[in-house]
């Protein structure tokens, strides 16, 4: 069969790259139907087996491996860039992430002569710095606008944004687009930062234990107003850059559109395990989630065993250190004018997105 339009997911097992992995080969998809390639390290896993795309596993960091195992895919017209490697400081991000879309570049260029277009997704930290450097200097303001100028401090999503559009001048016909999402809420029990996953087994952990759920952040999360953005939201935004002339060689902000308080998710997300609602008690000392959970691993290893959930260690399901990072401090805010005045009108309810991750864990055998 011929198609005119084949994805190349770099992390398709990641929070986004398992919805794109789920969206693009759908008869209804804008520039469908699609071929799909999708790339992880690790083999697959059953809850991404059932995605009609053919899976490689490669290691992007190696250069020998990226060559040999991804310049064959000579009809790739698209690259959906959903990974990230993290190391201790800005400077190795940089070199670490750099080099993975640089070996994926070489490797595509020369042999695929229909590459068109390169959607990298990055997210908020383009406006507020590196993780290590967050609360040291002044981010911009919010709600953050696409258009700011560039924060003088080292990132690396800035040097995937130089190293597409330098590939772009050096291929006629070849676009680039950015896309820059808030905390994401999505399905994907191998991502490095998860926070419904983590929340929903902190959740399964109250439950089993018998002890109240209560809101492992601050005040200031639990009463400000959050933005979040689903990951098939993402998904749906980075195929219309793909297809549509408007989406071409620009940076986007992605969230859900709405605004929700942690105070009334709180509710919902207990309710999925049938956990008592608790207020946030201000008098209590604050206790991250991290120091919460550290002695957990083998009641989650009960938990598995008991309700017979796919077998998974606390430690890989679940990345307490971002809810901790994200329910730390007030929300971020942005704006979507940009997207939609370009033409994507996309939005979700964040109350359903929410469940339907859940849903989807549960479906999966993930949580109980
Ligand atoms: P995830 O951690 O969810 O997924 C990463 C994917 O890449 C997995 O499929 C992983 O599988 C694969 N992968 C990792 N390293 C390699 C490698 N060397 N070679 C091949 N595949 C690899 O990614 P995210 O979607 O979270 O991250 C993408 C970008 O989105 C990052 O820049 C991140 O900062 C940003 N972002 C994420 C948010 C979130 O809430 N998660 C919020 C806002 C922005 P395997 O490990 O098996 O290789």
């Amino acid at each position: 069969k011929n198609y005119k339009n084949v994805a190349l997911i770099i992390g398709v097992t990641g929070i986004v790259g398992n919805s794109l992995a789920e969206i693009l080969p759908l008869s209804d998809t804008p520039g469908g139907p699609w071929k799909v390639y999708g790339v992880a390290r690790r083999p697959r896993p059953a809850w991404n087996a059932e995605h009609p795309v053919q899976y490689i596993q490669c290691d992007v960091s190696d250069e020998k491996q990226t060559s040999a195992k991804l310049s064959p895919l000579t009809d790739v017209t698209h690259i959906f860039w959903v990974t990230w490697a993290n190391r201790p400081t800005e400077a190795e991000c940089i070199e670490i992430n750099g080099g993975m879309l640089q070996n994926v570049l070489d490797a595509l260029m020369p042999n695929a002569e229909n590459l068109s277009h390169i959607c990298l997704q990055t997210g908020h930290k383009h406006y507020v710095g590196p993780f290590e450097l967050i609360g040291k200097f002044k981010p911009h303001e919010t709600p953050f606008e696409e258009d700011e100028p560039r924060l003088n401090v080292p990132n690396f999503y800035y040097t995937l944004e130089d190293i597409a559009s330098e590939a772009c001048k050096k291929k006629q016909g070849l676009t680039w687009s950015v896309h820059r999402p808030a905390v994401i809420f999505g399905f994907s029990p191998y991502s490095k930062m998860n926070v419904i996953d983590s929340l929903c087994v902190y959740a399964a952990i109250c439950k089993h234990e018998n002890v109240p759920f209560k809101f492992p952040g601050t005040k200031a999360a639990w009463n400000c107003y959050s933005v979040v953005s689903d990951a098939d939201l993402i998904a749906e935004q980075q195929i219309w850059c793909s297809v549509d002339p408007n989406g071409k060689n620009e940076g986007f902000n992605c969230s859900n559109g709405d605004l929700f308080k942690w105070k009334r998710l709180w509710k919902i997300l207990g309710a999925q395990f049938e956990l008592e609602y608790i207020e946030f008690d201000e008098n209590e000392k604050y206790v991250s989630l991290t120091e919460r959970m550290k002695d957990k691993g083998s009641v989650w290893d009960e938990i598995v065993k008991k309700n017979n959930l796919e077998a998974t260690k606390l430690e890989e399901v679940a990345t307490f250190w971002f809810v901790d990072m994200i329910l730390g401090f007030e929300c971020f805010l942005d704006s979507m004018n940009k997207s939609k005045e370009h033409g994507f009108l996309g939005f979700r309810n964040t109350k359903n997105s929410l469940i339907s991750v859940i849903d989807k864990m549960k479906a999966h055998k993930i949580v109980p």
